[in-house]
């Protein structure tokens, strides 16, 4: 098999998998617990929380642990909504956000919330400007992700930050496909809440992390026990905690290495689609981008069939996002980019990770070459042209 869906998730790293084995059935105590078996569990809990702060230059009292990507989207924009509800109720955030973030703010409003869904440009940036024009006296929040999971566009982030701050308004990031992409160093980075998720930087599932800058009074979520300091009650997935950290520490020792590999698979990809298959496009933007992406537009195809073909060939690439695929409506995030209907259903994502080789690349080229022109065959449109 070839996975090439490294935005979806990504296999736990044989290292992780080692570090988390002893917290089932020897080190299983409860954090909470009050004797000596139960301090060593929450001790390194402390020292995943400082590896975790590390990794963006922040206080380790500043990391909550989370179930993950979506719990820390929900937390960051209820909590702060609940939190600020009597200074405003207005909140700004873009019409490509993920899932977690879109949907909670429809959850807002109809909890009586207003939100503005800035708009983006072809490459799926949101104007700087257009934001400083909307912002009104009742704005509480800025939510705008890191980078897009589906076109691989990195924002402003320092730009709406800066300029949020100045203003005297939250500002979150969904940050869960850019975190140990990018660096991120938040004494620098003027973002308030930054949401991230394990598995998709080679941790377990169903954990994660809510960066809250200290002073930030945001709400609890859960109600219960006092975990978290109180902010985030339930005992501690510890195991999957203790994966996270080893999948950090990972991450960032191989930074560099990681980095260079995927942009250099990146480019070599994207150059080899553009030049050898005729009728297709690049979407998102050539500079701004995250380095594992590519997401690609065929005229003449549905990529729904191309990904059904390349899945009988063993390899799995995603149309737009693994939220959307069960949904077969086109990609809100390719309709943010203005694609039209027709081109935006010709379109897969590749996302590529760095246990990835060259070799799986030439592989997948040759396959897609041949599935692209039988699909083709089909499409009454193609042949009239080749005519
Ligand atoms: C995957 C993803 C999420 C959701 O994270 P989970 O841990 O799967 O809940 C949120 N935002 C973005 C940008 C993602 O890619």
């Amino acid at each position: 098999m070839i996975y090439f869906d490294h935005a979806a998730t990504t296999a736990v790293h044989p290292e992780v998998v080692n570090e988390m084995e002893p917290y089932f059935e020897r080190l299983y105590g409860n954090p909470s617990g009050a004797y000596e078996f139960s301090a060593d569990v929450k001790e390194i809990l402390q020292r995943v929380r400082q590896r975790i702060a590390d990794s963006i230059h922040a206080e380790k009292e500043e990391i909550y642990f989370t179930s993950g990507g979506t719990e820390s989207d929900n937390w960051a924009l209820i909590g702060a909504a609940e939190g600020l509800k009597e200074r405003g109720r207005h909140i700004i955030t873009s019409c490509i956000e993920h899932h977690a973030v879109l949907r909670t703010c429809e959850y807002l409003e109809s909890r009586g919330y207003e939100v503005t869904y800035l708009p983006v440009d072809s490459e799926g940036r949101v104007s700087v400007n257009m934001l400083k024009n909307t912002i009104r006296p009742d704005t509480i929040l800025i939510s705008i992700m890191f980078a897009n999971n589906e076109i691989g566009t990195i924002q402003p982030i320092h730009e709406i930050g800066m300029f949020a701050r100045k203003q005297g308004i939250l500002f979150h990031t969904d940050a869960v496909q850019a975190y140990l992409h990018e660096k991120i160093d938040v004494r620098k980075l003027p973002v308030d809440l930054l949401s991230a998720s394990s598995h998709k930087f080679q941790g377990p599932k169903g954990v994660g992390f809510l960066y809250i800058r200290s002073g930030i009074v945001l709400p609890s979520f859960m109600h219960g026990g006092g975990q978290e300091r109180g902010r985030r009650a339930g005992t501690e997935n510890v195991p999957a905690i203790v994966g996270m950290g080893k999948a950090v520490a990972l991450g960032m020792r191989d930074y560099e290495v990681n980095h260079r590999k995927l942009l250099r698979m990146r480019e070599y990809l994207i150059r080899r689609i553009v030049t050898e298959i005729p009728y297709c496009q690049i979407n998102g933007s050539r500079s701004q981008r995250l380095d594992g992406n590519v997401n690609v537009s065929f005229k003449y195809l549905e990529g729904e069939s191309l990904i059904i073909l390349l899945d009988m060939e063993g390899i799995c690439v995603s149309a737009g996002s693994a939220c959307s695929a069960s949904e077969h409506t086109v990609s809100h995030v390719l309709q943010g980019i203005g694609l039209p209907e027709e081109t935006a259903r010709g379109t897969i994502r590749i996302s590529l990770g760095a246990e990835n080789t060259i070799d799986e690349l030439n592989l997948f080229v040759k396959k897609l070459k041949l599935l692209v022109e039988q699909l083709r065959e089909f499409s009454d449109e193609y042949q009239q042209q080749k005519e």
